[in-house]
């Protein structure tokens, strides 16, 4: 039911405008100075409020100010009601954010025609805040759909890529050291023909976090493919990002994956580069590290190997 707030300080006056708007099957609260109208608004949000002007204590004009200073009232329409009927007075209610002005005495059905009016500015009003509020809901869950695999709850290839542009940045700007690692789980076509798609889903999804559990807060873990991962690493000189790769790859052999009472064990492939002066992108960093990565594979598997830049002096 549509709650309708009625405020004057001739008791009166309430009595009639109430009696007038409950004929009109509106639900009717009533205040009878500033300060009990403030509070009912705060306790009882209305759809709307009439508002004398001239009362004691807090005039309407100052209560209509502190309303529409008030995050949590600024939305409830009021329409002034007053025995002033200069221009200069209609002009300075609506100046404090009054929805609209009626003059005393008023004529019945200009004042319900005045409080439709106002109360259908209020539901498109409420009606925007709630599209709004499931606008917003609906782009966080477009923004982690976009940026984060749902497995793993890693960052996702185009995710992973855009930090490691901005990382490379950094490293630039700062001229800094920065690393990129690019794991590969080793035969993992087996686990998924041996045990089904399920128990190559949990191996992933336990690879996964192990890499977030060895790596340091700084560095970016990404999944960037079906059984692919990299890892980039800020501030982190090859040498340095060698150990890192060997936790990694330590962490993910001391595995035992329990699926469905088979306890599975996998490996992982890494290759390992480190930027170098002619790098000008980061697919020259990937292809380096992919190329790394093929070696490891091609010596054995579940091995770490390093491709360094052929630097031009
Ligand atoms: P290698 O050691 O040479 O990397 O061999 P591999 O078997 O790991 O590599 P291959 O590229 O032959 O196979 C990768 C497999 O990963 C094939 C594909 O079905 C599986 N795969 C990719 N994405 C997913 C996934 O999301 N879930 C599961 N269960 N399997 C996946
Ligand atoms: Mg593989
Ligand atoms: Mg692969």
């Amino acid at each position: 039911m549509v709650r309708i707030l009625a405020v004057d300080d001739v008791p009166e006056n309430v009595f009639i405008l109430q009696t007038d708007l409950e004929d009109e099957g509106y639900e009717v609260l009533a205040a009878y100075d500033g300060e009990e109208a403030l509070a009912l608004v705060r306790q009882e949000p209305p759809d709307l409020m009439l508002l004398d002007v001239n009362m004691p204590g807090l005039s309407g004009l100052e209560v209509c100010e502190i309303m529409k200073a008030d995050e949590a009232t600024k939305n409830i329409p009021i329409i002034l009601v007053s025995a002033n009927s200069l221009n200069d007075d209609v002009a300075c209610g609506l100046d404090c954010g009054a929805h609209d002005y009626i003059v005393k005495p008023y004529q019945l059905e200009v004042l319900m025609a005045r409080v439709r009016s106002a109360l259908r500015l209020k539901q498109a009003q409420d009606e925007l805040v709630v599209a709004y509020a499931q606008l917003q809901k609906a782009n966080e869950i477009l923004n982690t759909m976009a940026t984060v695999d749902p497995l793993t709850s890693l960052g996702n290839r185009r995710y992973f890529l855009e930090r490691f542009s901005v990382e490379l940045a950094r490293a630039w700007r700062d001229k800094t050291a920065l690393s990129f690692l690019m794991i590969d789980i080793d035969f993992f076509k087996a686990v998924n023909d041996q045990y089904g798609h399920l128990c190559g889903d949990k191996v992933l999804e336990s690879v996964a976090k192990s890499f977030l559990k060895a790596v340091r807060t700084v560095d970016v873990v990404g999944r960037i493919g079906g059984e692919e991962f990299a890892v980039c690493c800020p501030k982190s000189s090859a040498n340095e990002v060698i150990v890192l790769a060997e936790r990694l790859r330590n962490a993910v052999a001391a595995l035992r994956i329990n699926f469905e009472g088979n306890f599975i064990s996998v490996t992982v492939s890494i290759g390992v580069t480190e930027l170098a002066p002619e790098d000008t992108q980061t697919k020259d960093l990937y292809q380096r590290a992919d190329r790394a990565l093929y070696q490891a594979k091609e010596q054995g598997r579940n091995r770490v190997v390093q491709t360094v830049a052929q630097t031009i002096n």
